[in-house]
């Protein structure tokens, strides 16, 4: 009798643990392909030679607010290794993040030495009005004063974010994006 019962108790256990565990591979499943479909929508609206900048990349996600061991990262873009990275920060939605780490790519790819200068030159010209704009903060001027590529990345990604934040938002440096970056 007691062999059975213990048996019995093992299976329930083993049901238990089973049910468990395809729980869980259902959850993971179910974020990986509402994260994969996520990123799909963030592509589909950015410009096709720049979507094709990232064609055979993997998306990975990590739900920390940093990437492990990186310090302050939240996103990376690895040409070698074909995959972008984004973690879950608290300050901005992982679309955002996603689009950041494309325009990396866009940067390198699309924009050509003279772009490149015209958009220095642009910054260097308008970054004090917009940090004198009165709704920022003291972190949101701070991120102002990163090098010309990171604040091109923040502004890309903020013309196509459906989230963009008010720090990237210049009509003159959104235009800049829309009309002057090859698509
Ligand atoms: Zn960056």
């Amino acid at each position: 009798m007691t062999n059975i019962i213990i048996n019995e108790y093992a299976l329930k256990k083993q049901a238990f643990f089973l049910h468990n565990y395809m729980e869980n591979l259902n959850f993971k499943h179910f974020v990986e392909n509402e994260f994969m479909s996520d990123v799909e929508k963030t592509v589909a609206k950015i410009p096709k030679s720049h979507k094709d900048l990232i064609k055979d990349y993997k998306f990975k996600s990590e739900s920390g607010n940093t990437l492990g061991g990186k310090g302050k990262h939240v996103g990376e873009i690895d040409e070698k290794k074909k995959h972008i990275k984004v973690a879950a920060p608290y300050n901005y939605s992982r679309e955002f993040t996603i689009l950041h780490e494309i325009s990396h790519a866009v940067w390198k790819y699309k924009m050509t030495d003279q772009l490149k200068k015209e958009w220095n030159t642009l910054v260097k010209n308008t970054k004090k009005e917009q940090k004198d704009k009165d709704d920022k903060t003291k972190d949101a001027k701070d991120s102002l004063d990163q090098n010309a590529e990171e604040i091109f990345c923040m502004v890309y990604s903020n013309v196509y974010s459906k989230h963009p934040t008010t720090t990237y938002d210049h009509d003159a440096w959104k235009n800049f994006i829309l009309s002057r970056v090859p698509a």
